[in-house]
């Protein structure tokens, strides 16, 4: 089956009671029992759920993967991943990382003895220098957020390989429209459904998918033990959502590559970071292991002054400024008050993320409408 079809039918079949041909929402915390233990494979709604069941399946076969596990947002998704780990273990991580990342890796889990290194990934000898024999985690976010370096995903594999450790894929900006980690040698991807794959701003959820049994009980058994999953309303929208999500990447795509040339040509923009362009320093990578280039874009004013980047953010009439990503509608915003305020303004500025950028998430609006709106607030 192919990628549309799968995003359509994966993991989801009509209603056996009554032929309901959408997913039901099994609003229901139990399951009635015919005699102790003698059930039809539900119990307890934090443990399994129909609705989350679908959606887990359809998230699956979405990333070619065996397992999918839902959680109540991304953050859980990936709380439940660290929680893989002991005290003593070390983890690999981008420099650039989402800033809920970086803060729950170094102000909880750093506290409870797990070490964490974050260098500059698209260096690969830099991942490779920072391994040592403690590390059991190597964890690549790309294209990163919001600087658009891309990780080469199968050159991070071969190095969590020889290093013994597992290898995590957060595919939240790409999603599996655009790439498919499993395939590439990650052990797990991790999403926060709450941005492309739920795609209507409409819900906070996250998800793992991974190949491994074994991994897939060890996750399981956190998923119920610490109880971070997403009730059965959340899960029907992330599947609705899903439906149409490569007609949506489509378009975030196309629109992403005319904004992105747009800014480029414009006068007034010093920088653009895109991974579509051929300068892209990472852009040979980034063609090789993606489908297209995705509608996520960073760019910085002539000057890089902060104040001028406050005064476009708030000219804006159709990118509207709010937190998150990968909705319909077009968002911009600003990093280093907002996304990345938790990463402190020295680490910000090594990786090279200035108080002055902007950073749009191109939605699927027509694009003559969305340059207006670009040309207005620039100027
Ligand atoms: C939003 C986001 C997360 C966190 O997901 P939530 O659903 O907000 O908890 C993690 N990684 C990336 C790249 C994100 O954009």
């Amino acid at each position: 089956m192919k990628f549309g079809t799968k995003a359509i039918h994966a993991g989801v079949h009509p209603d056996p009671e009554t032929g309901a041909i959408m997913t039901p929402i099994y609003q229901t915390s139990t399951y009635v029992q015919r005699s102790p233990g003698d059930h039809k494979g539900f119990e307890y709604s934090r443990t399994h759920n129909p609705t989350r069941t679908q959606l887990q399946d359809a998230l699956a076969a979405l990333d070619g993967g065996k397992h999918g596990l839902a959680f109540a947002s991304g953050m859980a998704a990936i709380d439940c991943i660290v929680k893989l780990l002991q005290p003593g273990d070390e983890v690999i991580s981008t420099n650039d990382l989402y800033g809920g990342s970086y803060r729950l890796f170094t102000k909880v889990y750093a506290t409870y003895g797990i070490k964490f290194h974050f260098v500059p990934m698209h260096d690969m000898a830099a991942v490779e220098a920072a391994v040592t024999e403690r590390t059991k985690l190597i964890w690549v976010e790309t294209p990163t957020n919001p600087l658009l370096n891309v990780i080469d995903i199968a050159a991070a594999s071969a190095v969590a390989k020889k290093a013994g450790a597992l290898l995590v894929v957060d595919n939240t900006f790409s999603t599996p429209y655009l790439q498919t980690p499993l395939e590439l040698g990650a052990d797990m991807v991790m999403y926060s459904l709450t941005k492309y794959m739920g795609g209507h701003s409409d819900t906070v959820m996250g998800a793992v998918v991974v190949n491994d049994d074994e991994l897939h009980q060890r996750l399981s058994f956190y998923q119920n033990a610490c109880g971070g999953t997403p009730g059965p309303q959340d899960c029907f929208l992330v599947l609705r959502g899903l439906k149409t999500l490569h007609v949506r990447m489509q378009r975030h795509c196309e629109n992403g590559r005319k904004v992105a040339e747009y800014l480029k040509a414009h006068p007034k923009v010093e920088k653009v970071y895109w991974p579509g362009f051929q300068d892209h320093p990472n852009h040979a990578v980034a063609a090789k292991q993606m489908r297209d280039f995705g509608g996520m874009i960073s760019f910085v004013l002539k000057g890089d002054r902060k104040e001028d980047a406050i005064a476009c953010l708030e000219k804006f009439q159709l990118f509207s400024l709010a937190e998150s990503l990968g909705g319909v509608e077009s968002l911009s915003g600003h990093p280093a008050t907002m996304t990345h305020a938790s990463i402190p303004a020295e680490e910000r500025r090594k990786a090279g993320l200035s108080d002055s950028l902007i950073r749009l998430s191109v939605g699927i609006e027509d694009v003559e409408d969305l340059i207006d709106d670009l040309k207005q607030a620039i100027g």
